[in-house]
């Protein structure tokens, strides 16, 4: 399958990885919108969030809980962060593996474009 994330699980496609273990992998975006830019991705390919169902949702809250964890750990934690998923073409997804941005270190405004 050509798909860029799955690619960066399998290490075909170098990133700056700053958290792995056997179900999740979380890597800084390559073209960050904020000082801190990471993606979390499940290293099963799952499409999108239509994609998700009773079967894989635990895959979601698993992300959450890393993604605070990482928040804490780029020290952004205190001061707030932002946690978003792009779904379709109107959601702005541009890669189509599920991945959650986390996003901190300036002030986020909203709504978004
Ligand atoms: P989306 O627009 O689908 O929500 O987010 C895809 C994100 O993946 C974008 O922020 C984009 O910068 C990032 N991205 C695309 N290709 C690569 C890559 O090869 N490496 C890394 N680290 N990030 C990528
Ligand atoms: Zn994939």
């Amino acid at each position: 399958m050509d798909c860029i994330f799955c690619k960066i699980v399998s290490r075909q496609i170098p990133s700056e990885i700053v958290f792995e273990d056997e179900k999740i992998i979380a890597f800084r975006d390559i073209s960050p919108a904020a000082p801190v830019h990471i993606l979390i991705i499940p290293k099963q390919h799952i499409s999108s969030a239509l994609e998700i169902n009773s079967s894989n949702s635990s895959i979601v809250s698993y992300i959450i809980e890393a993604a605070a964890r990482i928040a804490r750990e780029e020290g952004i934690a205190e001061d707030g962060f932002r946690i978003v998923n792009n779904c379709g073409k109107d959601g702005g997804q541009t890669v189509n593996h599920l991945h959650f941005h986390l996003l901190g270190g300036r002030n986020l405004t909203w709504p978004p474009g």
